[in-house]
């Protein structure tokens, strides 16, 4: 598009789908519906990438470390308890995917690790 974008306000965002401006706080857009993914996003959630946790989570048991996931998150103590037991011979490491995948999966700090990207 040749069409110069015009400058958002404090609370406003474009829409992912029709590119309309719309509130940044709308779980939805108004004019074509999309969702905007900010219901998804509470205000409390970790600042630490959910698309990260997940592919430490998924990847590093193939090479025998599990845990990764929750050092990751700062989780140390019971990273290191999941890396020497082997996930809990593994069950422990599914347990944690599926929170993950759920978006149950909580940092340190208790907070839910929800966001995909940073
Ligand atoms: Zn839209």
């Amino acid at each position: 598009m040749s069409q110069t974008m015009p400058p958002l306000g404090a609370n406003q965002q474009f829409c992912r789908s029709c590119g309309q401006i719309i509130s940044s706080q709308a779980p939805t857009c108004p004019h074509c519906g999309a969702p905007t993914g900010v219901r998804d996003v509470p205000p409390n959630a970790s600042p630490k990438s959910r698309l990260a946790a997940l592919l430490l989570c998924i990847l590093l048991p193939f090479v025998a470390i599990n845990g990764a996931h929750r050092f990751y998150v700062g989780k140390i103590g019971t990273g290191i308890l999941e890396l020497i037991t082997l996930g809990g011979l593994g069950i422990w490491t599914l347990i944690d995917l599926i929170l993950i995948i759920v978006g149950s999966f909580k940092d340190k700090q208790g907070r839910p690790v929800v966001v995909w990207n940073d």
